[in-house]
């Protein structure tokens, strides 16, 4: 059997965005499931808009999604003797020739067309029959045009959209080569003939491109891949996705603090169904991916599912790899993590509450920003029936040994029962002065974090502010 072949072939020419991402996926998951292989091409012709930038964008965030490829990256431009030895069989044999027509000329013949109420469309006037005798213009670089068939159709069994046939008279003759640098559709189909890619899947925004690369493959005797083109994503308003939704680039759910797995997740799930599977591994989708469980229908994003999503990941991942992401976002924001509460820790007790990493970083920084007090704050936090609580329960915990949430929750169900108080009395003062904010996740298990000195440190100098 034909071994399957996928590959991932975007350009370096801006962000890789979810789209990208997502047809990354689909190709890695029908490569996996059918013992295949996946690979990552760059397609960096487009010299004018390719950055290095980008590129490394794209190799980022292939491996921040796991999307662990077989073959490459294969650069494009690290392959123009190929392209030009194949143009150049193509000129000598008639399948491809030079048209020196120039800019204006064309504008001018499309101006013409579409005064006649035709479609604009290139009128062969370079083609060898149509231009016997007619002299070579002086200063023109030509370009090298693909001489499509006249008549007959394209069709294809589109393995998303089923068949779709396009007539070749909608059809012009395409330039494949220009200043000796190939165009999209023909490196793309060179280079997935030479890397026998046996399914080409991508978006749905190329559907038209395929014909005319079927008609090349054709040219070129080589065999036609199965297609299968991806609907495209919308933003929660059904309108196509653009910056004004947020973020559409992959590494930008990187730094508001999703995890991969659930981007991956929430990706692969965006116009892709198997059963009632919602919440699944890579190692899961790789099982079941078929092409076949595609929508035809556009995509909407749902930011709130996909956070919620986020949250669910959150809520499993390992505290140990929860606080090597957090560490630099507290830093970040001010906070010291050296000599503080051990992170790790401070995870377990957040990682429930917080949809993010992001969120996480907030949530967290009050364990290790210097302490600055507001002496007003701490003033009000003192009244006298708080100021004796807290004076309480200090006594109790003094005298532990082992200072854990349990304990703690003791000492303070000591003083209430001693004082007929409710947790308040000792729970707000606790908070301002040994944490300095005013709400925390459960006083016992965060007092424990900061560990017993630091603990009655900050009740004795808090106390001593307000004599
Ligand atoms: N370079 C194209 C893009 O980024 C790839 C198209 C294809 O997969 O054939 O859209």
């Amino acid at each position: 059997m034909k071994e399957i072949r996928t590959r991932i072939a975007p350009s370096p020419t801006g962000m890789m965005h979810l789209g990208t991402a997502r047809t990354a996926i689909y190709c890695w998951a029908v490569a996996r499931h059918l013992g295949g292989k996946f690979l990552l091409r760059i397609e960096d012709t487009d010299q004018k808009r390719s950055t290095q930038e980008a590129t490394q964008v794209i190799l980022d965030s292939m491996k921040w999604l796991n999307l662990d490829y077989d073959e490459g990256p294969v650069y494009q431009m690290d392959r123009l003797d190929r392209y030009r030895e194949i143009v150049d069989q193509m000129l000598a044999d008639g399948r491809a020739y030079k048209c020196y027509a120039t800019p204006e000329e064309l504008d001018a013949m499309r101006e013409a067309q579409r005064a006649a109420g035709l479609k604009p469309r290139y009128d062969g006037r370079w083609r060898p029959e149509n231009c016997v005798g007619k002299p070579i213009p002086e200063g023109v670089t030509p370009v090298i045009r693909f001489r499509n068939p006249d008549d007959g159709d394209v069709t294809w069994n589109d393995a998303v959209y089923g068949r779709i046939t396009i007539s070749n008279r909608e059809l012009d003759d395409l330039i494949i080569m220009r200043d000796g640098i190939p165009t999209y559709n023909f490196a793309v189909v060179v280079d997935d003939w030479d890397m026998k890619v046996s399914h080409v899947i991508r978006g749905a925004d190329h559907i038209n491109n395929t014909p005319r690369q079927i008609n090349l493959y054709n040219a070129l005797g080589a065999e036609v891949p199965v297609f299968a083109h991806l609907p495209l994503i919308n933003g929660p308003d059904g309108q196509k996705l653009s910056k004004r939704h947020g973020s559409v680039s992959v590494m930008e759910y990187e730094a508001q603090g999703f995890l991969p797995e659930a981007v991956f997740n929430y990706l692969a799930r965006l116009g892709w169904g198997h059963g009632n599977m919602e919440k699944f591994t890579r190692e899961e989708l790789a099982e079941v991916f078929e092409l076949r469980g595609c929508s035809k229908a556009a995509a909407r994003l749902d930011f709130k599912k996909f956070e919620w999503l986020n949250a669910q990941y959150m809520k499993e991942a390992d505290d140990e790899r929860l606080a090597k992401l957090v560490a630099p976002r507290i830093e970040k924001r001010g906070g010291v993590l050296e000599g503080g509460p051990c992170l790790k820790g401070v995870c377990n007790l957040l990682k429930t509450r917080a949809a993010t990493l992001e969120i996480l970083a907030d949530q967290a920084l009050f364990f290790y920003k210097p302490l600055e007090r507001d002496p007003e704050a701490v003033r009000a936090a003192l009244t006298e029936e708080n100021r004796k609580a807290l004076e309480a329960f200090k006594a109790e915990i003094e005298k532990l040994d082992d200072f854990t949430a349990p304990n703690i929750y003791g000492a303070i169900k000591a003083v209430m029962e001693a004082q007929g108080i409710k947790i308040g009395p000792i729970a707000t003062p606790l908070r301002v002065l040994v944490c300095n904010v005013d709400k925390t996740p459960q006083i016992d298990r965060t007092l424990e974090l900061f560990g017993k000195s630091v603990v009655l440190d900050r009740i004795a100098s808090g106390l001593a502010m307000v004599a």
